[in-house]
């Protein structure tokens, strides 16, 4: 999937920063209330010493020594203090993008957003490679598009926990001293397992609006409550969400599908109005609570583990396509209509499409004729498939054993459930046909024979097609 384009030009109105060289006094650790505290260190915080933690301390370690503030910021402290193991670290730093880059030198830096202040650092530890963006402290200007700051300026720790969008994001953790730094309550709301907008909810989702979704996706994934005031502000600018771009939009909705905490994330979006306008199409098939409960059960019975999008989506779509009774033409068209919106990818659609048709044939597996169940075994899209059949079977609470019988055919050789076709289309032509539009019939309903084990032998097939052939068929 594509990624966000980031085609602003921000404009740098100044640098506040010391030069190299220059020690700079860290400031007194003081929380959101005015208070300074000092954090009981938490040696443990990090207690995976990964490879790209050492290297992110490395980073911090050299920027400190040269006289910079530098912290751990935003997901990874988040995610340590709730005793995950963050996927990537952030450094937020006084030293400009000039100064990171002198520092690291010229092999070992990369600028990605020098507008926003941000250089990507690279290297090895221990032999594996690591990067860690490095970003200048800043404060966001204004937002006139409603998604991105049309500059930056760059400035204190503070004013940056400030600019970020939620309490729980706006951690810094230096790892030095071992402290976490914390200008905006982030801690109390983990603690008390809250998602609340740092500042005016209405003014931060205002500046952008694809916070809403982010909301969402962070409460989501992390068990929290979204603070009522942030709740609201997502209520009352639900339909600002059509400024974000459908693309980037779709980024967010393919996380928070892939994620276990689903079925929440999705009635929320649901709730706060949201669904309205990035799924207008089946909106209105939410709304009446009972209904909902019906409708997106499904999504519930899907796995407790992340799962691709496309099987999430499918799970969504599902009772809709049951009631329209299996259409195919509106199925497509309504695949095409997301697609287009969200910027999916062919092969995601053909996917929601797949597993959407045929979960139906593997639920009844052990019941239907194999001819009927063993092309989609041997499908590409298999997996989804299944997963998608095994929710609905679930969902229905009748017993999974066409699940479970076609698991079982696909433990045995590949050559008991996929075998060799006993005709192809050169037995055809020696038997004497033209090739052409017959052809396709005919060696379909050859295997579809063979499936079904009304033809044992390729001598039995053959004389199948004689008698085919004799019969004008
Ligand atoms: P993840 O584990 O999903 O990557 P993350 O917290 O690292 O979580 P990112 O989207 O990578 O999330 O962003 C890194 C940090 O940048 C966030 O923690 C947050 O502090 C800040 N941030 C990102 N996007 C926004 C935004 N739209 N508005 C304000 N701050 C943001
Ligand atoms: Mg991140």
């Amino acid at each position: 999937m594509a990624i966000e384009r980031c085609g602003f030009r921000y404009r740098k109105r100044s640098n506040r920063f010391p030069r190299s060289g220059i020690r700079v006094r860290k400031p007194p650790f003081i929380d959101h209330r005015g208070l300074s505290f000092r954090m009981t260190p938490r040696p443990n915080l990090y207690p995976q010493a990964t490879p790209e933690k050492q290297f992110a301390h490395e980073i911090v370690r050299r920027l400190d020594e040269r006289g910079f503030i530098a912290y751990f910021a935003g997901g990874c402290v988040r995610d340590a203090i709730l005793g995950n193991d963050p996927h990537d670290f952030d450094v937020a730093t006084n030293a400009t993008t000039d100064q990171v880059r002198s520092v690291f030198g010229p092999n070992q830096t990369r600028a990605v957003g020098e507008a926003f202040g941000v250089v990507l650092v690279h290297g090895k530890w221990h032999g594996q490679k690591c990067q860690v963006e490095v970003a200048t402290f800043r404060s966001d200007g204004a937002y006139s598009d409603g998604r991105r700051p049309d500059w930056v300026v760059f400035t204190s720790p503070e004013n940056d926990a400030q600019r970020r969008d939620f309490t729980i994001n706006g951690l810094f953790y230096d790892p030095i001293e071992e402290k976490v730094i914390d200008y905006v309550g982030g801690r109390e709301d983990l603690e008390r397992k809250v998602l609340r907008a740092i500042g005016n909810p209405e003014a931060r989702i205002g500046e952008d609006k694809l916070r809403m979704l982010r909301a969402i996706r962070f409460a989501a994934r992390f068990g929290l409550a979204l603070d009522p005031n942030t709740q609201q502000a997502i209520v009352r600018n639900a339909e600002q969400i059509q400024a974000v771009s459908g693309e980037r939009i779709g980024v967010e909705l393919t996380k928070i599908l892939e994620h276990p905490s689903r079925h929440w994330a999705w009635e929320k979006l649901v709730g706060t109005g949201l669904t309205q306008y990035v799924i207008p199409e089946l909106h209105s098939r939410w709304t009446d609570a009972s209904q909902r409960e019906k409708e997106l059960s499904l999504l519930r019975q899907l796995p407790k583990t992340p799962v691709l999008f496309p099987i999430s989506l499918a799970a969504i779509l599902y009772p809709w396509f049951q009631e329209i009774s299996g259409q195919r033409l509106e199925l497509e068209s309504m695949a095409a209509a997301i697609q287009d919106r969200w910027k999916l990818s062919n092969i995601e659609m053909d996917v929601v499409q797949y597993a959407i048709r045929n979960a139906e044939v593997l639920v009844q597996g052990e019941t239907l004729p194999w001819s009927l169940v063993q092309p989609v075994l041997t499908s590409r899209f298999f997996e989804p498939a299944l997963v998608l059949a095994e929710a609905i079977a679930r969902n229905r609470e009748v017993p999974v054993r066409g699940i479970e019988y076609c698991r079982s055919k696909l433990q045995s050789p590949e050559s008991f459930w996929n075998p060799r076709p006993f005709l192809d289309g050169s037995d055809l032509v020696r038997a004497g046909l033209k090739p052409g539009p017959g052809f396709a019939t005919l060696l379909a309903r050859a295997r579809q024979m063979q499936l079904d084990g009304d033809l044992k032998s390729k001598e039995e097939a053959v004389a199948w097609l004689k008698t085919m052939i004799d019969h004008g068929s």
